[in-house]
């Protein structure tokens, strides 16, 4: 099959700090704060009222249409407050409900519960739908609609390649959680009909290799060791890496049979099943320069940002916190927001790990060019962008772009290339809406 990667990219300083440290649990937060706006596709609607009482597991948001999930209660407790935030991945206003811990913790669980393995196909896809799930690597798509092509897939992969630094969280997984991970993988494999799995691994995690490989040999699960490299996670770079098909420009995994999970959501649908457990709880690093104990931790979904960093022990001298790691998380101003269910890190750097350097003119150097995972010409897109030259940037693919910062990272004008796209995907999109 050859070299198990693909062109481009980028080696940056991995900086797994929590690599050795085994997943913790958190303890239950004493107020918990939820965007409704949790996943792609559209928010769920609220069934709740202020001063409502509600059990761990208590569905306090229903699915707005197929391309939705419902939002279950992390806790047991007392809606408090149901207002408008800034979304940090949108920057606009969004709806947040927000719960006080009033008792113990009181489950209601999904009914029936039973072995993951007596799931039809249908309740399979049921199940991941009244569970709120969505992919936990950070793409939030809803997970049932991922396991429903409309073309037909052979092939599955789970994606525990986990190529952003800092980052260890799916390495955790995957050494104290295989079987978890295998049955939710079983049972994707159910729902959608394939006969080929595939568990993507980067070389970095070897005893990640080692514990999946023990469990999924007698299965006859492949698993799969992948170079080191960055973004080596994309879906797309995944699939060319493990099978050599190529996911068309503006095409989805489908397109070429394929479907990729990331290891957590299978670890999360296999405990929706087997336990009757809505998505409300995750693993989450919490790590960087900016803490003196970098950990891994399952977590109440909506617990604050500023309580995880406490538990890490966050230093003073911390000067950026990021919703994810230093490539693609996002930047907050604020650490009273609630971990969310795509939120697979949170980063605190200090000043000497910050990029700095005020941006300069292109020297068209072409590193961009040679780093682009994608084959496109960044530094072209920008010269376009400066212009407003919006449509000419379509025309030259900027929406293949994976806003995979690899361009960034080796630029070395400090040009801010993903800001820029992000915007110009934005306004492109009004565009095609118009
Ligand atoms: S890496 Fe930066 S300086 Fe070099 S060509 Fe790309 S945009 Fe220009
Ligand atoms: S952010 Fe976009 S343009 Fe830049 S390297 Fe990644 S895919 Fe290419």
């Amino acid at each position: 099959m050859g070299v198990w990667t693909f062109k481009g990219g980028i080696h940056p300083p991995t900086r797994k700090f929590a690599k050795d440290t085994s997943i913790e649990k958190m303890p239950i937060p004493q107020k918990v704060r939820l965007f409704l706006a949790q996943n792609l596709g559209k928010p769920p609607k609220p069934t709740v009222e202020v001063g409502e009482e509600v059990k761990t597991g208590q569905k306090i948001a229903e699915a707005d249409g197929f391309v939705s999930v419902p939002l279950h209660s992390p806790i047991t407790g007392r809606i408090v407050e149901i207002k408008k935030q800034k979304h940090p991945v949108t920057s606009r206003p969004a709806d947040v409900i927000v719960i006080e811990k009033t008792g113990d913790d009181d489950w209601k669980k999904l009914e029936p519960v039973k072995s993951y393995d007596q799931f039809t196909k249908e309740e399979i896809l049921k199940r991941a739908q009244d569970a709120g799930l969505v992919g936990m690597g950070g793409a939030t798509f809803p997970t049932h609609v991922k396991l429903s092509p409309s073309k037909k897939v052979d092939t599955l992969i789970l994606n525990g390649a986990e190529c952003e630094p800092y980052l260890t969280i799916d390495d955790r997984m995957m050494m104290e959680f295989p079987e978890e991970i295998v049955k939710g993988g079983l049972a994707f494999a159910k729902a959608t009909g394939v006969k080929k799995i595939f568990i993507g691994i980067e070389e970095n995690k070897p005893s990640a290799i080692d514990s999946m490989k023990r469990v999924c040999k007698p299965l006859g699960i492949s698993v799969i060791k992948l170079p080191t490299k960055y973004p080596q996670g994309s879906e797309k770079h995944l699939i060319y890496a493990i099978t050599k098909r190529i996911v068309p420009s503006g095409g989805l995994p489908m397109d070429v049979g394929v479907v990729v999970q990331n290891v957590s959501t299978a670890r999360a649908m296999y405990r929706a099943l087997e336990f009757g457990e809505p998505l409300i709880e995750r693993g989450v690093t919490v790590t960087g320069e900016g803490v003196e104990s970098p950990k891994n931790v399952i977590v109440r979904v909506g617990t604050p940002v500023s309580e995880l960093l406490n538990f890490a022990k966050i230093k003073d001298e911390t000067s950026r916190i990021l919703l994810g790691g230093p490539m693609m998380g996002i930047a907050i101003d604020t650490l009273d927001v609630g971990i969310m269910k795509g939120t697979s890190g949170l980063t605190a750097l200090t000043d000497n790990i910050v990029k700095k350097g005020t941006e300069s003119n292109c020297i068209v150097c072409g590193m961009c060019v040679r780093a682009c995972p994608m084959g496109l010409e960044p530094y072209l897109l920008y010269k376009l962008f400066k212009k407003k030259r919006f449509n000419d940037m379509n025309d030259n693919h900027l929406m293949d772009c994976i806003e995979c910062g690899s361009c960034a990272y080796v630029c070395p004008s400090n040009i801010e290339h993903v800001k820029a796209f992000k915007t110009a995907k934005n306004v492109i999109r009004a565009l095609r809406r118009r």
